[in-house]
């Protein structure tokens, strides 16, 4: 991304091992996030950035020290670089490794190769070549779909419990899919988009809910004899989107925020009140990977639906601005 709203596909150097803990990998696919709108539309800095950090892909070449995967292994990796044995990563939270980076900023997946530092931390192998069918949705696992688990688990989404999910972008859709798989008894879609609608009744929404703000927040409390919602998931990331959220939490609640919100703020008083348990951040995806690499490889999960649009890399320009106009959910980037 040269500047906001300039996507160019361009020759670079092959990247090379450099630490005897990294792997080249050949991406068979990679996708367009939510986040990467981000740049885009100028929220944030842009200039001559690699972009991308989900991939799927063939391990081609690894380090002296890297023992997990070798080489023509079919692998999925997570949005963030981590070593998966420091204290933080044993607890759970391999987003915030302590030798963590972030792969979007730095190595940028969008690309026919990519140098994954942390290859044993980060890589996981899926268990043989996977069939065409399966890669889109072994990709999703890579974020969207890692993200919303990770939303949904940080809301406590569970057997007998109503969940509301606040977005219906790709990772709102995830969230679903993820509190069905968990057991939720309800689970109520905040979406004003047909189509979207659709996906998220697909995916196991029992109810769907299309107003917004203050309007949205009624319904959800009619709809849980004004209680509110037992876990509320957060994938938005606007003042609205987070009070919403907030508001629909029951007492003794819990929210999973996991929408990026830049310039959002929560009034410490309404907190207070609030009484709920909040939880979120930067998905830790390589925890749930293993897992969710299984439930597609044993199809009981069907993420790639997502992916709503497909493209050749070479046609990337293209892919962003269908996302930026809401032509497209999320789009697969073909190698
Ligand atoms: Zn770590």
């Amino acid at each position: 991304m040269h500047t906001a709203g300039d996507v160019r596909v361009e020759e670079r150097d092959d990247p090379k091992i450099i630490e005897p803990t990294d792997a080249i990998i050949r991406l068979t696919a990679t996708c367009i996030c939510g986040s990467d709108l981000w740049p885009y539309r100028g929220v944030e800095p842009a200039d001559h950035q690699v972009m991308g950090h989900e991939y799927v892909g063939v391990v081609e070449e690894i380090g002296a020290e890297v023992k997990t995967v070798k080489v023509g292994d079919f692998v999925v990796g997570s949005f963030v670089i981590s070593d998966n044995t420091c204290e933080i990563c044993r607890a759970g939270y391999q987003s915030k490794c302590v030798h963590g980076e972030f792969v979007a900023q730095t190595i940028g997946t969008q690309s026919e190769l990519a140098r994954i530092p942390h290859a044993d931390g980060t890589l996981v192998a899926t268990p043989g070549q996977p069939s065409s069918e399966l890669v889109p949705s072994l990709l999703a696992t890579s974020d969207v779909l890692g993200t919303g688990w990770f939303g949904a688990v940080a809301a406590e989404a569970g057997p007998g419990k109503t969940v509301a999910v606040v977005g219906d972008g790709a990772v709102g859709l995830m969230a679903v899919l993820a509190a069905r798989q968990l057991g939720a008894q309800r689970i109520i879609a905040m979406s004003r988009h047909p189509e979207r609608q659709e996906l998220a009744r697909f995916y196991g929404a029992t109810d769907i809910v299309a107003e917004r703000g203050d309007e949205g927040v009624a319904r959800i409390k009619d709809l849980t004899q004004g209680l509110g919602a037992h876990s509320v998931i957060e994938a938005v990331g606007t003042q609205e989107s987070t009070m919403q959220a907030i508001n629909i939490t029951r007492p003794g609640g819990h929210m999973g925020f996991v929408g990026v919100n830049y310039d959002v703020s929560i009034p410490g008083i309404d907190l207070f009140f609030a009484g709920i348990h909040t939880h979120g951040g930067p998905a830790p995806v390589r925890r749930f990977l293993p897992e969710l690499i299984q439930l597609v490889w044993d199809q009981k999960i069907d993420p790639g639906k997502v992916f709503d649009l497909t493209l050749p890399l070479d046609q990337a320009p293209e892919g962003y601005q269908a996302m930026d106009e809401r032509r497209a959910v999320k789009v697969l980037l073909t190698l």
